[in-house]
């Protein structure tokens, strides 16, 4: 397998205190719950959320898809679930990648079901190639056309998660 440079270091860097910044702004006067999607988004979150500079208060999900197919199946259930109520709370669910959304958007309709104040979403990568819900992602780290895409955080069978620049991996 080859890996082929996609997306380096410095530029993700770069990105994430544009979003950091916009995401304070947006936000002023508020404290908001940002909700990291384990394990794919761990470095991206724990990036994000240390250049914030408004009050926010922190929690995790973790997502497995049941029944035949992959985690695009669209049967997701979670493993792991918010430990604190976010009634009347504004979400900000923070996502490594949104492919065909499926995941996500279940997600989405779990923590709803709490009655957050709002839920919008963070995702590091917005892959569109075989998105099959309407999602709309408030805070996008990089748009990707295509392509199997690993490092900072995302995996291929657990291997590549601690690459510091993200790649796309060539079978
Ligand atoms: P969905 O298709 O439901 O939007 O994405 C489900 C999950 O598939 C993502 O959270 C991510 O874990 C995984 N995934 C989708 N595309 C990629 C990719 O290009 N690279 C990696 N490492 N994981 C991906």
């Amino acid at each position: 397998m080859k890996q082929e440079l996609l997306i380096p270091q410095a530029k993700i860097r770069s990105r994430i205190l544009e979003l950091a910044s916009q995401i304070s702004s947006d936000y002023s006067g508020k404290e908001p719950v940002f909700v990291g999607v384990l394990n794919g988004a761990v470095f991206f979150f724990t990036d994000i959320v240390r250049e914030m500079t408004i009050p926010l208060q922190i929690d995790f999900v973790r997502a497995a898809s049941y029944g035949a197919g992959d985690s695009s199946s669209g049967h997701v259930r979670l493993t792991k679930g918010l430990e604190r109520p976010v009634k009347d709370k504004p979400v900000i669910l923070v996502e490594d990648i949104i492919d065909t959304g499926l995941t996500i958007s279940k997600i989405m309709d779990i923590i709803g079901e709490q009655y957050p104040e709002s839920i919008r979403l963070c995702s590091l990568i917005d892959k569109q190639e075989r998105r099959e819900k309407d999602i709309v992602i408030d805070y996008c780290g990089f748009q990707v056309k295509e392509g199997f895409i690993v490092g900072y955080g995302l995996d291929y069978n657990e291997q590549y998660r601690g690459l510091k620049d993200i790649y796309t991996l060539h079978f």
